[in-house]
């Protein structure tokens, strides 16, 4: 696929991701990650969610109506996404579950009505499915039904066997319906279900340093400078501005809580600050800056904090854990 064609695509699921930020839950579970290493691997097909029959839409936004193939986002019925990657390529699953269902009969690149594939349960009552796989003798299936997957962990190594014209592999996102009684594919690229780096979760950070890892003694009335540094550790590049990866450092437990602590630099009551630098890449560290005042009564505290993804998600603070300034508010007047 030529470059154009891959910005395009990075368009186009911004636009999808700008359309669903107003619909999405609190607490998403934006947690699985793209099912495939490589990361030359590009989509050549979304979901077709047009109830229109041959109807396609390619990459520069045009609607075809003339049977041919047109890359793009979307043909006919198509219920997955497609990642073209050569024959043998890794596949990995998209979130921790349990294997369901797999078959592994056919060959490579046997022709044929379903081909190889593993479908995976997840905890969150959805479920993925992996197409096309290579055959068993090509190591196409690593996992058995039962097995328990965690992100991340290769699952089985791609093919081009079932109803498959070029190798590729067709992921699946599949959400139970109650009044189908049946899973239906949904479009995992609308609900924003989605890291860029695989074996990741989108947001996740982990602790490094801060200012002063001892007690901040503020005098009352007083406001000190505070800084905490974590090291970001998900698969999403965080940003200090935006609707979409946005990052702050909030104040948690409850999430709206507000700090008696606020200082007058602090953004929202419940929010000390957004991230210090424009941008921060997964591995990096970024630094977040905020202002404690000592207003309350004189005495000890602590104010606990989490980072916060902005509009949609929360981080997993049971992978980070709170993070807390202890604080003595001396009986000092300014
Ligand atoms: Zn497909």
């Amino acid at each position: 696929m030529s470059r154009g064609a891959r910005s395009a695509a990075v368009s186009v699921l911004l636009e999808l991701a700008a359309t669903v930020l107003s619909t999405a839950s609190a607490l998403a579970t934006d947690d699985y990650t793209l099912p495939f290493y490589d990361p030359s691997v590009t989509l050549s097909y979304g979901v077709d969610r047009d109830v229109a029959l041959n109807r396609q839409l390619d990459w520069t936004g045009q609607v075809w109506n003339d049977g041919l193939t047109h890359y793009g986002r979307v043909y006919d019925q198509h219920t997955g996404v497609d990642y073209p990657m050569v024959l043998r390529s890794e596949v990995a699953a998209a979130k921790d579950g349990t294997v369901v269902d797999l078959e592994g009969g056919f060959g490579t690149t046997q022709f044929g009505q379903f081909g190889n594939f593993v479908r995976i349960q997840h905890a969150d009552g959805r479920q993925t499915l992996y197409y096309h796989l290579a055959s068993a003798a090509d190591g196409g299936i690593a996992v058995g039904v039962g097995d328990a997957v965690v992100a991340g962990q290769r699952i089985a190594r791609s093919g081009c066997s079932g109803n498959c014209h070029g190798a590729h592999l067709h992921f699946e996102l599949l959400v139970w319906s109650t009044s189908a009684e049946a899973f239906k594919p949904a479009d995992p690229l609308a609900e924003r279900r989605w890291t860029t780096w695989p074996g990741r979760v989108p947001f996740d950070a982990a602790y490094v340093r801060e200012s002063n890892a001892g007690t901040e003694v503020i005098r009352r009335g007083a406001t000190i400078t505070h800084w905490v540094e974590f090291r970001n550790t998900g698969g999403r590049t965080w940003r200090n501005s935006g609707t979409t990866s946005r990052v702050g450092l909030a104040t948690w437990n409850p999430a709206a809580h507000a700090s008696v602590f606020r200082a007058s630099d602090w953004p929202y009551s419940w929010m000390a600050t957004a991230l210090d630098a424009t941008s921060v890449l997964p591995d990096g560290v970024g630094r977040f800056t905020f202002g404690l005042k000592g207003s309350p009564d004189v005495g000890s505290y602590t104010e606990s904090f989490n980072l916060q993804s902005q509009g949609v998600h929360w981080f997993d603070y049971r992978r980070l854990g709170n993070y807390y300034v202890p604080i003595v508010v001396s009986n000092t007047t300014e």
